[in-house]
C-alpha cells in the first residue's frame, strides 16, 4: 500500500486519503465485494495506488466539490434532472456551455468526477456535451454506431459508473440513425460493419420495419442489457447509487425524449 493513512483491516469503509489504492471513501458502505472490484479494476487497468495517483484517475472523491463551486449531483434524480434542464436550455436557443473555460480544463485535468454516464451513437450530429449543455468533466461519454452495448463498451461504463461515480447511465439513441435503418434492411455491407447487426437485430425484428420504433426498442434493450448483464452496475443500481434511464434525441429539434423502461 502506498499510503499509510488507511488501514483496511481496521475500517475497509472509512478512508479519505486521495492517494490511497482502496477507493474506500468514495463508497462507503458499499460492501466489500465492490469495494474489491474496484481494486481489481484498478489493477486491470494498470492504475493501481501510485499508478492511480500519477494518472489522477480515481484517488479523487466524487463527493467533493471542486475548488471552483462545481454543483455535483449528488443522487441519480439530481443527475437526472441537471441533464434535462441542460437539453431544456439548448432546444429554447438559451445555453449556458458550463464548464467549458480554460479555468475549468485545468481543474479537471489531474481529477475527474463525471456525474452522469452515456452510451450514444457515433453519429456525427449527436454530440453529447453540446445537446445537453455540459462541459469539460461533466459527461463520461461511450459512443457506438447503434449505441450497443458491447463488451468493450459495458467494461468502459463500469469504469464511469463503479470507479469515476457517475450516478445516471444514460442510453441515447436518436431520430434517423442509420445504423439501425441498415440492420432493418439487412443489406450486405462491407468490412466489420455488419459485426453491429448481431446488436441490434433484437429491436429490428421486434419493430417489424418501424424505424422510429426499433430506435425506441433499441434504447431498452441496451439500457437492460446494461442493467442486467454487469453485475457491477446492478450491484450500483440495487444500492440506490445508480439509474439506468434512456432517450432518443430528435435531429430535427434537438430534444430528448425519454424512453419509458
Ligand atoms: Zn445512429
Amino acid at each position: 500500500m502506498a499510503d499509510n493513512a488507511h488501514d483496511s483491516s481496521v475500517n475497509p469503509h472509512i478512508c479519505t486519503s486521495r492517494t490511497c489504492g482502496c477507493l474506500a471513501g468514495e463508497i462507503s458502505g458499499q460492501s466489500d465485494r465492490t469495494a474489491m472490484s474496484r481494486r481489481s479494476w484498478l489493477a486491470w487497468a494498470g492504475v493501481g495506488a501510485v499508478g492511480a495517483a500519477a494518472a489522477g484517475t480515481a484517488m479523487f472523491n466524487p463527493s467533493d466539490v471542486f475548488a471552483g463551486g462545481d454543483q455535483r449531483p449528488s443522487t441519480p434524480e439530481e443527475a437526472l434532472a441537471k441533464l434535462e434542464e441542460g437539453n431544456a436550455r439548448f432546444i429554447a436557443g438559451k445555453t449556458l456551455e458550463p464548464n467549458r473555460d480554460l479555468a475549468r480544463l485545468k481543474e479537471v485535468a489531474p481529477r475527474q468526477a463525471p456525474f452522469a454516464a452515456f452510451l450514444g451513437c457515433a453519429d456525427s450530429r449527436v454530440p453529447i456535451e453540446i445537446i445537453f449543455d455540459q462541459g469539460f468533466g461533466d459527461l463520461f461519454v461511450t459512443r457506438i454506431a447503434g449505441n450497443v452495448a458491447d463488451p468493450a463498451i459495458i467494461g468502459s461504463l463500469e469504469f464511469g459508473c463503479l470507479v469515476l461515480g457517475a450516478k445516471v447511465l444514460y442510453v441515447l439513441g436518436h431520430s434517423n440513425c442509420g445504423a439501425v435503418a441498415a440492420t432493418i434492411k439487412g443489406d450486405a455491407v462491407p468490412g466489420q460493419i455488419s459485426t453491429l447487426y448481431q446488436h441490434l437485430r433484437p429491436a429490428a425484428k421486434a419493430a417489424k420495419g418501424d424505424l422510429d420504433a426499433a430506435i425506441r426498442d433499441n434504447v431498452r434493450i441496451q439500457a437492460g442489457i446494461l442493467s442486467e448483464a454487469s453485475p457491477v452496475l446492478a450491484e450500483l443500481i440495487k444500492a440506490g447509487k445508480l439509474k439506468v434511464t434512456g432517450g432518443v434525441y430528435d435531429l430535427a429539434t434537438g430534444k430528448v425524449t425519454t424512453v419509458a423502461m
